[in-house]
């Protein structure tokens, strides 16, 4: 191994290349002009095994851009077809290119990935770029969830590339890095199952649990686990982002990991006033992926996933049939169990009573009846600092308060220790969508990175309750419900 690469860290292992020769195209990325690094993540790069400082230089811009291979890559563009808004499509990366999977110094394997990287033979009519607005965006909002404890792929660099691409105007082009624990999606089941032979089915799935279910790997009925665990895992996620009023907005099946990140970062937003119908997409005119509909869309996805592992379940199809009917049945237990002890830590209830469930149901009521903002309502809560909000000058909430408090009152537990459970429980910052917005324009509009890192740097740690952090609290002076997200920009 080249010097070079060994002072910069890298330390490829490319399993995924491994497999049957349909699930990729091996190619490099289109070169760019100019590379400059805009964004650079230290602690990220540090903790998997890369050298920051080497990287976060002009050198670090040309891999980050894809116009150096580091040593050991292997560069390539998955395969994938899936259900975007429920039809069903030939997919695949049109515009990321997995440059390989990084082992990191605790063992760890993390798939680098490159998303603006230039076409592929899956880019069907599309640039194989990407827009150096959107891609900060994704850093900013993955990093976010990340430190919100959120299951999630991570953000390691963005560059521009120093050209322009089209969309409704031009504009300035970027790339992003992006840590997964793989790309593994719904979808690559689903490829598997419609274009694949039944050994391409069973060697993704033999993969899929080597790589990230190794402790079930080896067992008799280890498909039907796989379909457990993955359903686990997205029903908990699901339940978290209900939990912190976050919005995908394209719950496509490629844009659902098997490992249970949250993945792809496109039209997504955080709700402000709690509303179930919540949507921000363009592009989303039906409501199908509105906040309220995320877990049973989750559900829909899930049993899609389902439907590919049929030959793997049961030599009989009737019989897989029914084993892959009762798997998804447990969906929505699960996640209606992770929601709800979620909720109970929201409201700082440790143990478990039967009416928990309608005291919550009653406060959302609540709050959505007179507007009031998802984060902060349940901030005020922790402080009990709602006086003088319009909800507190109800005499419904007055009784609810009361109803809480009772609640509280028992449980073994004291007053500080709810608290304590509230604290670490109702984040203080969540990426709000002006502030976003605002450290967008300065990045994008004037060169300005220093409003963005402000707020990286708040959004960093959300369970702060830091004064720095009250400024970003706050709610836009005029209420955006009209704010619009949108995708494959
Ligand atoms: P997304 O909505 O980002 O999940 O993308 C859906 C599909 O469209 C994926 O297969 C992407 O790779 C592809 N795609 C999105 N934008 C572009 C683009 N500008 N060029 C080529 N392919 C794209
Ligand atoms: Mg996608």
């Amino acid at each position: 191994m080249q010097q070079e690469t060994l002072k910069k860290g890298w330390h490829f292992d490319n399993s995924y290349a491994h497999l049957p020769q349909t699930f990729f195209t091996k190619q490099g990325a289109v070169p760019v002009q100019s590379p400059k690094l805009i964004l650079f993540n230290t602690s990220l790069a540090t903790s998997l095994g890369l050298n920051a400082e080497a990287l976060n230089s002009a050198d670090g811009a040309e891999v980050f851009a894809g116009n150096l291979t580091p040593e050991g890559a292997e560069p390539l563009a998955q395969a994938y077809a899936g259900h975007q808004f429920g039809n069903f499509n030939m997919l695949g990366d049109g515009r990321a290119l997995l440059l390989g999977e990084q082992i990191t110094p605790q063992g760890e394997r993390v798939d680098i990935q490159l998303k603006g990287s230039g076409r592929t033979p899956y880019s069907r009519g599309g640039d194989g770029r990407a827009a150096v607005g959107p891609m900060l965006r994704e850093y900013i909002i993955s990093e976010a969830m990340h430190a919100l404890g959120i299951p999630t792929t991570r953000s390691l660099a963005v560059v521009s590339t120093g050209e322009n691409i089209t969309r409704e105007t031009e504009r300035p082009g970027a790339i992003l890095t992006r840590v997964a624990s793989s790309h593994l999606r719904v979808a690559t089941f689903q490829y598997a199952a419609r274009w694949g032979s039944i050994d391409d089915l069973r060697a993704l799935a033999d993969y899929t649990l080597q790589r990230h279910f190794s402790d079930i790997a080896e067992a008799d009925n280890r498909y039907l686990l796989l379909l457990q665990e993955v359903i686990k895992r997205q029903a908990s996620l699901i339940a978290k982002w209900q939990q912190v009023g976050f919005i995908h907005g394209v719950m496509n099946t490629d844009n659902m990991a098997i490992s249970g990140e949250t993945i792809d970062y496109g039209p997504c937003a955080f709700m402000d006033a709690y509303n179930p119908a919540t949507v921000f997409s363009s592009i989303d005119t039906q409501g199908r992926y509105a906040y309220g509909n995320q877990p049973y869309i989750g559900g829909w996805n899930l049993a899609r996933f389902a439907e590919t592992l049929l030959p793997l379940l049961h030599e009989d199809e009737e019989q897989a049939v029914q084993i892959a009917q009762d798997a998804i049945a447990q969906f929505s237990e699960l996640y209606h169990h992770y929601w709800l002890s979620g909720m109970r830590s929201k409201l700082g209830l440790f143990n478990e009573e039967a009416e928990d469930e309608a005291l919550i149901r009653d406060l959302l009521e609540l709050m959505e009846e007179h507007s009031a903002d998802y984060t902060n309502t349940f901030l005020e809560l922790t402080f009990d600092t709602l006086k003088g909000t319009p909800l507190f000058d109800t005499s419904e909430f007055a009784e609810w308060n009361d109803r809480h408090q009772a609640r509280l009152g028992r449980q073994q537990e004291g007053k500080e220790e709810s608290q304590q459970l509230m604290r670490t429980s109702n984040p203080a910052v969540i990426p709000r969508n002006h502030r976003v917005e605002e450290a967008l324009e300065r990045a994008e509009n004037h060169g300005d990175l220093s409003v963005m890192e402000k707020l990286l740097a708040v959004l960093s740690n959300p369970f702060a309750h830091s004064p720095e952090q009250s400024e970003y609290a706050e709610l836009p002076a005029q209420c955006n419900t009209s704010y619009q997200t949108f995708c494959g920009t």
